[in-house]
């Protein structure tokens, strides 16, 4: 408990996800003779991000994937990360490719985005896969919003027909976790930097989410009583971590908090890795010859 709220701890359902994902990758790696690998796309090293993708590195060892940094220098031209991506996407030992954003300000998003094979996409970021989730179809889910969202799940907490509020509406994190909330049958309302008069949508959301990256937009007198907060930023504030919520004040009105750090962050990692597994099976699937059977399969 924090200030009366339940704490919704990321770390252990985090566990729990990497456990049933190392059985499945040691499966796949006894069936196909390799483990699952993952290409982790880096152009030019900046020291915040880097740690995070060391931290999927990390994750990736622990359970048995093949993870590697493949680094282009901070000079690279668009047309060689796109190369670079094409032949990653060609190379049948690797399962997932994920790029570390920001790119530079000389390449354009889209262009990298859009080179990454949807098969490959494990964070989501292509948009065949970002229609695939407005659709309502399977495809692969960004990491964060899908983290944002089980946390919610995976800790009992009712979504179907309750209010939910996202504060934030990026491409990445916002607009995916509300439509993963529609999807478990919340009414949704997305506010953004636009939204006149924040609190007024607040007051009656039974559910919030927050992926502003605005540390303390939000604070405990801004909610409604029971509130269960979901806060998905991650801010560096006097050389430490904090959210976009005031945990202090919020965790005094809500019935239950994630905190930051602890929360969404460590299931983000665990969610990625599993999305990759996913990957991997799916190819071997798809690159498996019609007259082999399939193991297990009907
Ligand atoms: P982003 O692309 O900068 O988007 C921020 C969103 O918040 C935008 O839609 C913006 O509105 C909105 N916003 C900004 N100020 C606001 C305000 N005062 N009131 C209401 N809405 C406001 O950021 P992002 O990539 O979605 O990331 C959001 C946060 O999540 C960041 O803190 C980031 O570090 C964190 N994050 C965490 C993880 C994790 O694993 N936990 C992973 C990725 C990101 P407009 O659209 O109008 O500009």
């Amino acid at each position: 408990m924090a200030g009366g709220a339940r704490l919704l701890e990321g770390g252990p359902i985090a566990d729990e996800i990497r456990t049933a994902v190392a059985e499945d990758v040691a499966s796949f790696t006894a069936s196909n003779g390799r483990p699952p690998g993952l290409a982790v796309v880096i152009v030019g090293r900046d020291a915040p991000s880097t740690v995070y993708l060391e931290r999927i590195l990390r994750g990736c060892a622990k359970v048995g994937i093949h993870a590697e940094f493949v680094e282009l220098e901070g000079e690279a031209t668009e047309a060689s990360v796109v190369a670079t991506i094409r032949d990653l996407n060609a190379d049948p030992t690797v399962d997932g490719v994920i790029v570390q954003m920001p790119l530079p300000r000389t390449i354009r998003l889209r262009s990298v985005v859009d080179a990454i094979d949807p098969a490959k996409d494990i964070d989501g970021i292509h948009p065949l896969n970002a229609g695939l989730l407005r659709l309502g179809y399977d495809g692969f889910l960004p990491a964060t919003a899908h983290a944002a969202v089980e946390i919610l799940r995976r800790s009992g907490i009712e979504i179907e027909g309750r209010r939910a509020v996202v504060v934030g509406r990026s491409a990445v994190v916002g607009m995916p976790a509300a439509f993963l909330l529609v999807r478990e049958n919340a009414t949704v309302t997305v506010c953004h930097s636009r939204t006149r008069d924040l609190q007024h949508h607040l007051k009656d959301a039974e559910i919030v989410v927050v992926a502003a990256g605005q540390p303390g937009l939000i604070t405990g007198s801004m909610l409604r009583r029971g509130a269960v907060v979901v806060d998905v930023g991650i801010n560096v504030v006097d050389g430490k971590v904090v959210g976009d919520v005031d945990f202090e004040s919020a965790s005094k009105v809500a019935s239950a908090i994630t905190p930051v750090p602890g929360g969404v962050g460590p299931l983000t990692n665990a969610m990625l890795i599993s999305h990759l597994v996913r990957a991997a099976e799916a190819q071997q699937a798809q690159a498996r010859p019609l007259s082999e059977p399939v193991v297990g399969g009907s």
